[in-house]
């Protein structure tokens, strides 16, 4: 858990990185280029010939649906999953496989087949976290120079095996203006403030980086989500995989747009919803460009809702979403710190669950909900998701992630609406059903956390 004096900032919560997975993907990815800049700094990296990498718990058994082994090669290659095109993650794969060879750190060159230097040991789990990754480098000699194992613990977090079990192993060492570790304190503190939530995380952010880089960070954030929805909306085709799925986005924006070219004028909002929600949950799957909202597995959730402000809330505005980015962030550092964001840990009620938590509290707030009001929203939208379990079909972030996004999105508005016919008095509070949620995480099977051996998984025949 975090320290009080370590705030989860909105730029640590939303990552831009690559899909299909938060924890399979961008984790590993930046795991493996942590392991490449430590042997730097230990001034072993020209020593190295070759690598190998285990890859235990969750991340053994779905890391191949998840592209664990690509992202593995990427972050080996010294790439960053903020910056990297995914087309050119492409071209750097495709010339790993056909050499055989890899240039570690981008000045390296190592010898490295991706079928032997990388091992699934599903069966493995290491004590500290299900998503654990071993890192081995050897010399010419084959003699092992450096060992390090690294968990990847959800939304693109990573920690060493010197920071597991520490507190605030990602975030910064400043105090915040405004200290807080569960949503009972959060109300109380802005309230002595007289701020709203969101003006609470903008005070903590202008600590980090002064105010207007603070805001155009969180435009850029919106950007990043927008794009991708864009993306999603346009792109035709199947998804990777042996399911062969087939986009359903750009089929349902046409027949939307037959009907009512305008969303404004639809009578059918909810139809909409899905469909942003959709849009970036299939360009998640095929590996696109994402921002983690907590997570790319969840990341559907908030854009629709963010889209849903804008056509559907009259007099929607920028300056909204930054207050609903804000405010979703503070209810997602929640779950950080006193829970988890990991499906791996605790099943789909810390993804999808926490994204509809984030953005019901984050729409009642610019729907003008009071802080009671947005703590009630939350505390809705994880309440009825509890128990949510995680069987992705193939090992695959498809079915029944992309779906399952769009429910989020839509449980997110109605909970929001719940939560303001109401004046913020209710009977559960948003910290003990964060408490509940991690609970139910640790008493669920663990055929039911990401690692398709369960449920939906185990049920579906595979053409
Ligand atoms: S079922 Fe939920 S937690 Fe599991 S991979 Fe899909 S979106 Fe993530």
């Amino acid at each position: 858990m975090l320290s009080v004096l370590s705030m989860l900032s909105s730029f640590e919560l939303f990552k831009i990185g690559l899909g299909p997975s938060s924890s399979h993907t961008t984790g590993p990815m930046k795991a493996a280029l942590r392991f490449v800049q430590f042997l730097e700094v230990q001034g072993q990296g020209r020593e190295v010939t070759t690598l190998d990498v285990c890859l235990y718990g969750s991340l053994g058994l779905t890391g191949g649906g998840h592209h664990t082994d690509r992202a593995i090669l990427l972050g080996l290659s010294g790439q960053k999953p903020e910056v990297l095109e995914p087309a050119s993650a492409d071209v750097i794969i495709t010339q790993i496989s056909q050499t055989g060879t890899l240039m570690l750190g981008g000045n390296t060159k190592i010898s490295f087949d991706s079928k032997t230097n990388i091992r699934f040991e599903g069966q493995t789990s290491l004590p500290f976290h299900t998503n654990a990754m071993r890192f081995s480098a050897f010399d010419a000699k084959g003699d092992l120079i450096a060992s390090r194992i690294y968990y990847s613990v959800g939304g693109g977090f990573v920690v060493d095996e010197d920071e597991a079990g520490r507190n605030a192993p990602d975030a910064a060492d400043v105090i915040p203006v405004h200290a807080f570790s569960n949503a009972q304190e959060l109300l109380e503190c802005a309230d002595a403030a007289g701020l709203t939530i969101a003006q609470v995380m903008l005070e903590n952010e202008c600590v980090h980086r002064p105010r207007a880089e603070v805001l155009s960070g969180l435009d850029d954030i919106w950007g990043h989500m927008h794009a991708c929805m864009e993306h999603g909306l346009a792109r035709e085709g199947m998804l990777p995989g042996a399911l062969r799925v087939r986009r359903r986005a750009p089929g349902l924006y046409t027949k939307l747009r037959v009907q009512n070219p305008d969303p404004k004028q639809s009578c059918e909002r909810s139809d909409w919803v899905n469909l942003w929600a959709m849009a970036v949950n299939e360009e998640n799957a095929s590996g696109g460009r994402v921002v983690t909202a907590p997570t790319n597995g969840a990341a559907g959730v908030l854009p629709a809702v963010i889209n849903y402000y804008l056509y559907f809330v009259p007099g929607a505005t920028d300056a909204g979403v930054r207050t609903f980015l804000l405010t979703a962030a503070a209810i997602g550092g929640l779950y950080k710190r006193n829970a988890s964001i990991s499906g791996a840990e605790v099943g789909c009620q810390g993804e999808v669950g926490v994204a509809c938590s984030m953005a019901a509290g984050a729409l009642a707030a610019v729907l003008g909900g009071s802080n009671a009001q947005i703590e009630n929203a939350a505390e809705i939208g994880m309440e009825h998701n509890l128990g949510m379990t995680c069987d992705p079909v193939g090992g695959l972030v498809q079915i029944p992630c992309i779906e399952r996004n769009a429910f989020g999105a839509t449980m997110a508005i109605q909970a929001a609406r719940l939560a303001l016919l109401g004046d913020g008095t209710h009977a559960i509070s948003l910290d003990e059903v964060i408490k509940t949620m991690f609970e139910t995480g640790r008493d669920m099977s663990t055929k039911y956390k990401e690692t398709s051996q369960g449920g939906l998984a185990v049920n579906i025949v595979e053409c």
